[in-house]
């Protein structure tokens, strides 16, 4: 069995310099050169077997490296932020362990090197539980430019990335954070308030609602439907229509952004193109009030339930 001291060492030996690193990785605490003039960003996920994961055949230990790390990049984009450096807490299971940290950092560094991410340290234990592994990454904005939750307003509209639902057929384990997508937009669009869908798209909105202190109309007919979302209602026993998937099942890590109408019509127009590929769709209006609300074709609207995943959490 590998020493951890070895394990580190190798990891260590694999990871790319990177400038904005005055002290990289191995001393005691890494050293990080922020960029001139730019807040930094930090957030922090947590993902645990069992709970976020299945370790198997079907998810092998570099796609949870890699969407560990995808996750909180995609928080960072949902700040409008860039992404710069991250760091990685581990508890691997003492079975198999050395072979799964191999794997789970070849799916970080593959990550971190798409989106130009320095990887700053770590920590790796083994204890006799699950995998635990914990990403904590920090990003870069202009001062009094990130995106907040708070700052939507009655009368902006609702504009989100990409298309929903049935993530779980497989694209929650290859998320591609919308990293590129944020840094398309910001500085160039007027966005009033920001999030990431992680739990779903309508109990996301419900919560960027929340913050704002207003409430939102989605256009039924509009949500964009991720072709897996149709599978999966068409499996057998499903009961649920491929919008419900696009409303609730999450795991989808595209951006919802509420911004001016003219600056919403601006920013579908003139994505699908460089450098903007991604398509942006309009779904809804920000309005004065509380709650979400879902209008048809006919313009009937009825209360929609902010359904999506959330953590179980008991009072003892
Ligand atoms: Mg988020």
């Amino acid at each position: 069995m590998a020493s951890e001291t070895e394990f580190v060492a190798d990891i260590l030996a694999g990871l790319p310099a990177d400038p904005r690193l005055e002290v990289p990785a191995g001393d005691d605490a890494a050293v990080i050169r922020p960029p001139a003039g730019r807040r930094t960003v930090v957030t922090v996920d947590m993902l645990m077997e069992g709970t976020d994961f299945l370790l198997g055949p079907d998810c092998p230990p570099a796609a949870i490296g890699r969407k560990a790390l995808a996750v909180s990049l995609s928080d960072l984009a949902a700040m409008g932020s860039r992404p710069e450096a991250a760091v990685v807490a581990v508890a691997l299971p003492k079975r198999g362990g050395a072979e799964l940290g191999r794997g789970i950092q070849a799916g970080l560094a593959e990550l971190a090197a798409e989106h130009g991410v320095a990887l700053a340290g770590g920590d790796t234990n083994t204890w006799d539980g699950p995998l635990v592994l914990s990403t904590t990454a920090l990003g870069s904005v202009m001062p009094g430019e990130a995106w907040r939750r708070d700052g939507g307003r009655p009368g902006d509209l609702l504009v989100v990335s990409g298309s929903l639902g049935g993530s779980l057929l497989g694209r929650h384990l290859a998320v591609v954070p919308r990293c590129r997508e944020a840094a398309a937009i910001a500085g160039r669009f007027d966005v009033h308030a920001a999030i990431d869908v992680s739990d779903g798209l309508a109990l996301d909105i419900f919560r960027m609602m929340q913050a704002s202190g207003t409430a939102a109309v989605l256009d039924l007919d509009a949500i964009p439907i991720h072709p897996d979302a149709v599978r999966m209602a068409a499996g057998p026993g499903d009961g649920r229509l491929p919008l419900d998937h696009a409303l609730g099942d999450g795991e989808d890590f595209e951006l919802v952004l509420a911004l001016p109408a003219d600056e919403a019509r601006r920013l579908v127009a003139a994505s699908g193109q460089a450098p903007l590929e991604t398509p942006f769709t309009i779904i809804g209006e920000v309005t004065a009030g509380t709650g979400l609300y879902g209008r048809m074709a006919t313009g009937e609207r009825r209360p929609l339930t902010p359904r999506g995943y959330q953590h179980g959490l008991d009072d003892a």
